[in-house]
């Protein structure tokens, strides 16, 4: 029912040790809802797609599991234009615009900045909807991710999308290059 499975693994590990605590057997409490005990410990690691969310919703009740304070994780880019994180850059005549980059948030309530420009990242295009990776604009709105940037000639474009191509090289070397020397540290 979900496809955030750090999330789900955690809705599972909170039934289970709920359980545990109740000193429950995982047949008792598989039989009093309606569940083979293998659907229940499919639950139990994390995999929610073996039950309804009627029944989910029924077996935290019973274990007074709160899930609404577990951390969601969430996709967000950063809506930084022209930031070297951009995976893509595409250009259109005089326009050049970004393909942002999808990042994995682990908690959506946090806010997390952009590690190359600082601009905070959002997890949904200004109208609300979910961002969808690999795409320029969202496709409820129409509204580009990162705004575009239209130049007066061809040729400013071309040499925005060359510097900026070389300084998202140099800027991935450096990153590589700092993270790693962080990791012998
Ligand atoms: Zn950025
Ligand atoms: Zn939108």
């Amino acid at each position: 029912m979900s496809s955030d499975l750090a999330y789900d693994k955690a809705v599972g590990a909170s039934i289970r040790s709920a359980r545990q605590q109740k000193d429950m057997r995982q047949s008792t409490l598989a039989a009093k809802h309606g569940l083979s005990s293998g659907a229940l410990s499919r639950v139990e690691s994390g995999d929610l797609t073996a039950i309804s969310k009627e029944r989910l919703d029924a077996i935290l009740n019973d274990l007074e599991v709160k899930v609404d304070s577990l951390p969601r994780s969430v996709v967000a880019y950063c809506p930084g234009t022209g930031c070297l994180t951009s995976s893509a850059v595409v250009q259109w005549k005089n326009t050049v615009a970004f393909v942002p980059m999808a990042v994995e948030v682990k908690d959506a309530a946090a806010k997390v900045h952009c590690h190359a420009c600082g601009s905070e990242l959002n997890t949904t295009c200004e109208c609300g909807a979910a961002f969808e990776p690999g795409v320029l604009c969202c496709k409820s709105c129409g509204a580009a991710y990162c705004k575009p940037i239209q130049f007066d000639s061809l040729d400013e474009a071309n040499r925005c999308v060359e510097s900026h191509r070389a300084n998202q090289r140099a800027y991935r070397d450096l990153y590589e290059h700092t993270v790693g020397t962080a990791k012998e540290t």
